[in-house]
């Protein structure tokens, strides 16, 4: 059976109508959560994250579709998570990704991607850890990359953003560090720092490879892996999902401030 631990909590994830969100949301639900989904989409897509993550069991399921460009959006969908019952587990998870060189990214490209991976966080987080302080738990959980551990060419932007969501959670976990205690579960904030895991967001990458190998999709996908992952493996959401659930129990108390690499091996070369 399903350990239900999350049954008197409420999380938001961000950018969840799809791929590592939609499976951390649909984890949440299995852990008994009630789950504010939230990002862009049409109705069919929102449609069909809200009846996967309330299928997963989640206790409630709320959208949010806030703009994470516009932080007087994300102001209102804090307000109005605060009055839906509060944020306890909060995962900034939506992003961006434009493979560019330094050379040819313009000031566009840089403000979308440092905009939503990094800003968004910091209002999020600015909003919703004092409530947290004052219940004596909270989770925070950052969905950096390993482009928050280690460079890549052609990434200049969404490094700089993943480094700094990696630099603004460690001040995070210090200012809040000594609220709560072992019995409440302590107010925490991680980052978790996926390597290349299948969703729609790393498709260009694919099949950039892919047409540079040439061959088919596979090939592109074995290429990229050889070149980073030395697994060899693609991570599954869902492998995303259940770390983040086990970081929101009680006795992850004391893990606060670290960057979790969920990469093959890509980090440890
Ligand atoms: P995805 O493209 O499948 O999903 C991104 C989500 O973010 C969507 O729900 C989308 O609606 C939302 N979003 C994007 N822009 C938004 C905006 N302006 N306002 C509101 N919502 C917005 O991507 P994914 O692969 O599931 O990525 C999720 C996170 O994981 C990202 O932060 C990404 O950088 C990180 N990540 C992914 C990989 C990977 O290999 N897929 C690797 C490392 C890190």
């Amino acid at each position: 059976m399903t350990d239900r631990f999350l049954q008197d909590k409420a999380a938001l994830v961000t950018g969840s109508t799809q791929g590592i969100g939609l499976a951390i949301a649909e984890a949440l639900g299995g852990a008994g959560c009630r789950v504010a989904i939230h990002g862009l989409g049409d109705a069919a897509t929102i449609e069909s994250a809200e009846t996967a993550v309330r299928d997963a069991g989640a206790a409630e399921v709320r959208f949010f579709n806030a703009d994470l460009r516009d932080p007087g959006a994300i102001g209102s969908m804090m307000r109005e998570a605060a009055e839906w019952g509060g944020v306890d587990i909060l995962v900034n998870n939506a992003g961006v990704q434009k493979t560019t060189s330094l050379e040819d990214a313009d000031t566009e490209t840089w403000n979308a991607v440092i905009t939503v991976n990094l800003s968004a966080a910091f209002h999020t987080m600015r909003l919703a850890m004092p409530a947290m302080g004052e219940r004596g738990y909270g989770r925070v959980i950052n969905i950096a990359s390993v482009h928050g551990l280690v460079a890549s060419r052609e990434k200049a932007p969404y490094v700089a953003s993943k480094f700094g969501l990696v630099g603004m959670s460690r001040v995070a976990a210090l200012e809040y560090a000594a609220l709560g205690d072992r019995a409440s579960g302590g107010v925490t904030v991680n980052c978790i720092c996926p390597g290349w895991t299948e969703t729609s967001l790393i498709e260009p990458q694919i099949e950039a490879r892919t047409q540079q190998v040439g061959g088919g999709r596979t090939e592109g996908i074995a290429d990229l892996l050889r070149e980073k992952q030395p697994s060899l493996r693609m991570s599954d959401p869902m492998e995303i999902g259940a770390l983040a659930v086990w970081l929101c129990h009680r006795h992850a108390h004391n893990i606060t401030g670290t960057s979790v690499p969920v990469d093959g091996g890509w980090t440890a070369q």
